[in-house]
């Protein structure tokens, strides 16, 4: 069976950015891949963050991941730094990734000035142990929102450079990003991407609902009141649109019929009950699992994770010469 590997970072809870970008592909994926999906609690660490709110987001996630349909006996949920072999071949990589590249990149660009002096190394490192999440499963296929695009591309470079270096030990792993769920931006600035560090713009998918309905109902639009898709001038209403489309399996067309001559508070508080209409269940469901059953499911994971890359590290550790 092809491999798959993707992962969620603890820094805050899971939202609706994280669901339609990657959570719902790996759902779907589940039964025709073997599917390692990691709690990216080492990543979470390049940015500020505290030891107990650590241990906690990273048990949320895990158990959040598991009400949202994330079935453990076909996905092997782990917590990253249970698998000591990432941070083995990370340092590997590292030694063979042009720092040049590193600096080019978006995301270590945006973060450096958001952060700015309490920016550490491991915000520029970031995409290379990334490519060692992925390729020390050997992973097939990376569902990913388009953010990591180009992180998936240095990995993609990593693996040429590896390979051509020491012997053709890597696949060259494909991307897969949902074609019109891919980026969904922020309700406070619909030129941004909806972010963990950004609460307010966020719509976190447990939270309690009469927060949820405030976000929806304040959402940043335009002061046209015509409901019509056109992300270019008309960001905030797209964006809602691409939601609601997504919850109610309705065309932009439908949708646009369906709040002709309406105004934007009536839509938004469609977007409001669709919401939770699709996500009732699976809300119900997180109240429903205990922390010892989640804990119980990463030890196993971790085991399952730790088999396939341990596997794969005494091949890497022969072909560049420690063993
Ligand atoms: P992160 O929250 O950065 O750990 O991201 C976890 C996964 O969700 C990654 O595959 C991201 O690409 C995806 N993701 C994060 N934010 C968004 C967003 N606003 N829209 C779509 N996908 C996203």
């Amino acid at each position: 069976m092809k491999k798959i590997l993707t992962g969620i970072k603890p820094s805050g809870v899971i939202h609706l950015g994280n669901y339609l970008g990657m959570i719902k592909e790996v759902i779907e994926f589940q039964g025709k891949y073997e599917i390692f999906l990691m709690i990216a609690d080492l990543h979470a660490q390049t940015v500020p963050y505290s030891p107990k709110e650590l241990r906690k987001l990273t048990l949320d996630i895990a158990k959040s991941l598991v009400a949202l349909g994330v079935d453990p006996k076909k996905t092997v949920l782990f917590k990253q730094s249970d698998v000591p072999a990432h941070l083995y071949l990370y340092w590997i990589l590292g030694c063979l990734v042009s720092e040049g590249d590193l600096r080019r990149m978006h995301e270590y660009k945006e973060q450096k000035e958001k952060h700015k002096e309490n920016v550490g190394a491991g915000i520029l490192m970031y995409p290379v142990l990334m490519a060692a999440d992925i390729l020390i499963y050997n992973a097939d296929l990376v569902p990913v929102g388009k953010d990591q695009e180009q992180h998936l591309e240095l990995t993609r470079e990593l693996v040429r450079k590896f390979n051509n270096k020491f012997g053709k030990l890597f696949k060259i792993p494909q991307v897969y990003i949902p074609s019109e769920t891919s980026k969904i931006m922020s309700l406070t600035n619909p030129l941004k991407k909806m972010s963990k560090s950004e609460p307010e713009g966020c719509l976190e998918i447990f939270e309690n609902e009469k927060r949820i309905k405030e976000k929806i109902l304040k959402a940043v639009t335009d002061s046209e009141a015509v409901v019509k898709y056109d992300p270019e001038k008309k960001p905030g209403i797209s964006n809602l649109m691409t939601i609601y489309k997504y919850l109610t399996k309705k065309s932009y067309h439908e949708i646009e019929e369906e709040f002709k001559n309406k105004g934007y508070y009536e839509f938004k508080l469609a977007v409001y009950k669709a919401f939770m209409n699709f996500f009732k269940e699976k809300r119900e469901r997180k109240k429903r699992l205990s922390d010892s059953y989640i804990q119980k499911l990463l030890i196993l994971g971790a085991k399952k994770a730790n088999k396939v890359a341990n596997e794969n590290l005494e091949k890497i550790l022969k072909a560049t010469g420690l063993r």
